[in-house]
């Protein structure tokens, strides 16, 4: 018989009834330190003390009117990421699918608006996340993601991870936008290189084509800037948000330059709930607290001390873990058993580490965890690796 909850997940068997900074906390009172921070939402930590206070005192006052009304928050938030980025302008969603969307919508809009309907074509990545609608599946293009939900919206072209020379050889006069993950989350934490970041911005220049980057999950602060795309010194024109940006409420934004959304008229988009005052009470805290000075800085030095570390633990068990890839604070331990024997080891542990494609475990911790809780992560993460080489010998 179907669980009343439809059953498309594969959960743990554990379930957290308390949060603090990055610690989890059971029914029963154990705690878990949790370097998966809900999928790198809970940037800030669980029950972060201004967020909850952000929170509260809008819940106080007002939650949602709708966007048949000016929404102040939802203006302040807008104006502290146009500040923050290279967008001009703002759509407020309510998670990253529908920032794809947006983006995805937004981009054929530009083309079919200046007179080249016909340039519809969006480049897309092997291996990429984009979300679960029809058009994120479509733009992943993965069979486990497509099967058995076709017809597939068409117009997404795919080439390999990595492969430029066939960006270059796909794109053309039919191209809307490449869009890409600067660094793939769900893939496995594999980042774009810098210089293939430049050629693909340079590739799109010349192609006339927009360069969307979904930084649903590599964005706000992750990895050790506030958008990862900054490293390569390039902008994209169009670019999805979300996950981090409400700190676990959800919330999501799709980003833009003037040209980019000039399609964008009255009428064109809509979402009943997003940019709604409370998600933007929430958002505004977030971005004004990784904003402060230092604090991306702080990401960089603990993203050097985790990974310091985890290179000794892959070096001291090389039948576990291959080695460490990504950056900052969104670090993929490569693995030699199995990810689910590596997740379930962690459990063990009392570690929660997430699991990821290409043999992966993502570590995303809460951007403000501690020195020590970096050290402590590391002991448990060793005493992963110890029970799981153990088993080799018995
Ligand atoms: C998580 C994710 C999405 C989808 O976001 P949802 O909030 O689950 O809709 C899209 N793109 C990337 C890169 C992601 O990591």
């Amino acid at each position: 018989m179907i669980t009343p909850v439809l059953p498309t997940y594969a959960r743990a068997p554990l379930s957290f009834v308390e949060g603090s900074g990055p610690w989890l906390i059971t029914e029963t009172g154990e705690r878990f330190l949790d370097l998966g921070a809900g999928i790198a939402v809970n940037a800030l930590g669980h029950a972060n003390p201004r967020l909850v206070a952000a929170l509260e005192a809008q819940a106080r006052r007002l939650w949602h009117t709708s966007n048949l009304y000016q929404i102040p928050n939802q203006q302040k938030l807008a104006d502290l990421l146009v500040d923050n980025t290279f967008a001009d302008t703002v759509f407020f969603t309510n998670s990253g699918t529908e920032s794809v969307e947006c983006a995805v919508k937004m981009a054929r809009k530009h083309f079919s608006h200046n007179g080249q309907p016909e340039r519809v074509e969006i480049i897309c990545f092997e291996g990429s996340f984009h979300g679960r609608s029809s058009a994120g599946i479509a733009a992943a293009g993965s069979e486990k993601m497509v099967k058995g939900f076709g017809p597939t919206l068409p117009g997404f072209r795919h080439v390999a991870w990595g492969d430029l020379d066939a960006v270059e050889a796909t794109i053309g006069d039919a191209t809307a936008a490449v869009m890409v993950e600067p660094v793939q989350g769900e893939g496995g934490i594999r980042p774009m290189s810098e210089a293939d970041l430049r050629r693909l911005r340079a590739l799109c220049d010349a192609a006339g084509a927009l360069l969307i980057l979904d930084e649903v999950q590599c964005g706000m602060g992750r990895t050790g800037k506030l958008f990862a795309h900054e490293w390569a010194g390039i902008t994209p024109d169009i670019m999805a948000v979300a996950k981090g940006i409400g700190g676990g409420f959800p919330l999501g934004a799709c980003l833009a330059t003037e040209k980019a959304a000039d399609g964008m008229g009255l009428g064109t988009h809509g979402s009943t709930y997003g940019g709604n005052p409370l998600a933007c009470a929430v958002g505004i805290a977030v971005v004004e607290t990784m904003t402060e000075d230092g604090f991306l800085d702080n990401v960089s030095r603990l993203s050097g001390r985790f990974r310091q570390g985890l290179e000794g633990i892959a070096g001291q068990f090389p039948d576990v873990f291959a080695g460490v890839r990504g950056s900052g604070l969104m670090l993929g331990l490569m693995c030699r058993k199995p990810v689910p024997d590596v997740v379930k080891a962690g459990y063990d542990a009392k570690v929660i580490v997430v699991p990821a494609a290409d043999n992966v475990v993502r570590l995303l911790p809460p951007l403000n965890i501690s020195e020590s809780e970096v050290d402590e992560a590391l002991a448990r993460l060793e005493t992963v690796a110890r029970s799981l080489q153990a088993e080799v010998v018995t």
